[in-house]
């Protein structure tokens, strides 16, 4: 069984599971083998009802579908259309947040203040709006509407790209990869890629940049952004995480999903002493709010919400018995999670009019009348700590404290308000380079294994690392994020770290705050005044699984990052579309992929790549 985790509180979950008879994703995993060929390798296609076709991969069968697609244009079709998928999901999380926004300084979500007004004014500045003898509800209502028309924006590009370096805009520009609007993208993937449209595979993937650079610069970037006006701007903050935060005597709640706008107010909601009252007189000690996969990371970065565990232990949770409620909005939820539930009392509550889950409870979340709403879903919860069946509780003791919160500004705070020292650390070697690692589990691989095995070996060669989504919760549960782990980072590294009291693996917050990786990456090159491509960053992903993945890889390549995937994407069908994107990126964008399932061979290749740069760059390798 260890060979689905490195994680305890997972294995002991993952055994009880089996003695309660539920079924788990590595179970249903095992259940679709073998899986299909011809989906592994990409060269499947059901983009019309000619079809589905699909391409012998060994050559003995037909080489194109019914309409003439070859293995090129089919895989390269499919992987448009994951990019597509993935910058959908993350742009249409960041336009809640801006609706939300919206509301807010209408003075239509009374639950919803502005928390970071010095934020607000700064990003407001960026988009040429007057800050100036103005109220915070005035510059919020033109930042709102300003955001909201950048997913459609007739000016031609967004707004957020004026923070890349001027190189890498010319670059976009003269590939003609600029992203214009964030809708406009997606929406002309989906079209490019119906039948008999665009057939030609680099221009196919090229508009897989031009998709994936809409999200990273622009959807999630303008998720990062509002968040922290609308939530406040994450500072430092110390928590615990892993399934042993769950409390035996109180009612368990966990939030799930990605967006902060129903996590944060339900923080605020398990504070009610009518509903702690409750809570007592129903036998529990209090109402503990826990988070899971990235609306967790979330709130984690704000509040240092105890932290449940990431993707692979969201069915696990159910599992322990303890948990009253899975509270989700949507994103990475599994559809199984209600049917786990019914073994147990737990309550699975639905609340967005995006994800509805059958056999979950629908409870319709409204901004308007957020806290209203978040109430009637804890009473819920709270109610249900009766039903609780005590001969069903068993919750891992394992957990872990963690240091989070690294945004940009809390970044810069550590460094004394400036970027130089971290600048001079790059320029003096004792930090060799940074390297962004990210992204899910994937039941196909050990759970963690790669995040820590890359990372360690990372932090030893003293490659500082920022960490978002589920790699970073794999960091936290194994004390990574403590600054003590510096102890197990190489020598220039640590002498750093020790001097600010920070982790060697700083926790940057969810999916979407990868574009507070890009945002500081992007001001390093300017202040060095070189392109991003030339500076000493990889971008991992070693656990990945989602489509939203497929597009953060786009973006980060595309931003000019190396970027090393873990888990083997379904490309290898065409070799042209593979060639592309391990080598002739390279010289078309300034990066490209490497895929490497072993995380220390991975990480050799983040080493190596690291120190080419530097020598480019004219520093010691
Ligand atoms: S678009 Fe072409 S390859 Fe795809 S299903 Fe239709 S006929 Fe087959
Ligand atoms: S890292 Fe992957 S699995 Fe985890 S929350 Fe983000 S997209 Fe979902």
């Amino acid at each position: 069984m260890s060979e689905k985790s490195v994680d305890k509180a997972t294995l002991k979950m993952i055994k009880k599971a089996g003695d309660d008879n539920v079924k788990l994703a590595w179970d249903r995993l095992v259940a679709q083998q073998p899986q299909c060929g011809f989906g592994q390798l990409g060269v499947c296609c059901r983009n019309c009802n000619m079809g589905p076709c699909r391409i012998d991969p060994f050559g003995d069968g037909p080489d194109t579908g019914v309409c003439g697609a070859d293995a090129d244009t089919i895989v390269a079709r499919n992987l448009l259309r994951a990019i597509a998928a993935g910058a959908a999901a993350h742009s249409d999380h960041g336009r809640g947040i801006a609706a939300t926004l919206y509301a807010s300084a209408r003075g239509e979500a009374r639950d919803y203040p502005i928390k970071d007004e010095a934020k607000l004014k700064a990003v407001a500045t960026e988009f040429g709006i007057v800050v100036e003898g103005r109220s915070v509800q005035e510059i919020a209502l033109e930042l709102a509407g300003a955001v909201l028309e950048e997913f459609g924006t007739k000016k031609g590009s967004l707004q957020f790209i004026n923070r890349a370096p001027v190189q890498r805009r010319e670059l976009w520009d003269k590939l003609g990869i600029t992203p214009r609007g964030i809708d406009r993208e997606v929406v002309e993937s989906m079209h490019r890629t119906h039948m008999g449209v665009d057939n030609d595979y680099t221009s196919l993937i090229l508009q897989g940049l031009r998709t994936a650079l809409s999200d990273g610069w622009g959807g999630s970037c303008i998720a990062t952004e509002l968040s922290d006006i609308l939530f406040g701007t994450p500072q430092p903050v110390k928590g615990v995480c892993n399934l042993g935060v769950l409390m035996e005597d109180q009612v368990n709640i966990i939030l799930h999903g990605h967006e902060p706008t129903l996590s944060d107010i339900i923080v605020f909601a398990a504070r009610d002493e009518e509903l702690l009252a409750e809570a007592r007189q129903r036998g529990a000690s209090g109402i503990n709010v826990c988070g899971m996969c990235c609306t967790g990371n979330e709130v984690l970065m704000r509040h240092g919400v105890p932290l449940a565990g990431n993707f692979l232990q969201q069915e696990l949770a159910i599992v322990t018995g303890a948990v009253e409620a899975v509270i989700v909005d949507v994103q990475c939820i599994m559809p199984s999670l209600p049917q786990i539930a019914g073994c147990y009392h737990t309550k699975v509550i639905s609340t967005s009019p995006k994800a509805k889950f059958p056999g979950a409870l629908h409870v319709p979340f409204d901004e308007h009348n957020a806290m209203e709403v978040a109430k009637k879903i804890l009473r819920l919860a709270v109610e249900n700590y009766s039903n609780r069946r005590r001969e069903k509780v068993s919750i891992p003791s394992d957990r872990m404290e963690y240091m989070a919160g690294f945004s940009v500004e809390a970044l810069l705070a550590a460094l004394g308000g400036t970027l130089s020292p971290l600048i001079d650390a790059l320029k003096s070697g004792s930090v060799k380079g940074i390297a962004g690692v990210v992204g899910c589990n994937n039941p196909k691989y050990r759970q963690d294994y790669s995040h820590l095995t890359f990372i360690r070996e990372l932090i030893k060669n003293d490659i500082l690392v920022v960490a978002t989504g589920c790699a970073a919760i794999a960091c936290a549960k194994d004390g990574m994020l403590l600054p003590g782990a510096a102890d197990e980072a190489g020598e220039g590294l640590k002498a750093v770290c020790k001097g600010l009291n920070v982790p060697p693996v700083l926790h940057m917050g969810s999916c979407v705050d990868i574009s507070r990786i890009l945002t500081v990456a992007a001001a390093i090159a300017n202040a060095l005044g070189v392109d991003i491509a030339d500076l000493p960053l990889v971008g991992a992903a070693p656990e990945w699984m989602s489509e939203k993945a497929v597009s953060i890889g786009a973006y980060v390549i595309g931003s000019g990052i190396f970027t090393i995937l873990g888990t083997v994407p379904p490309v290898l069908g065409s070799k042209n579309v593979a060639a592309l994107l391990t080598s002739g990126a390279d010289e078309v964008i300034g990066a490209k992929f490497a895929v490497e399932e072993d995380p220390v061979a991975a990480a050799e290749l983040a080493v190596k790549h690291i120190a080419g740069k530097r020598v480019s760059l004219g520093l010691k390798a």
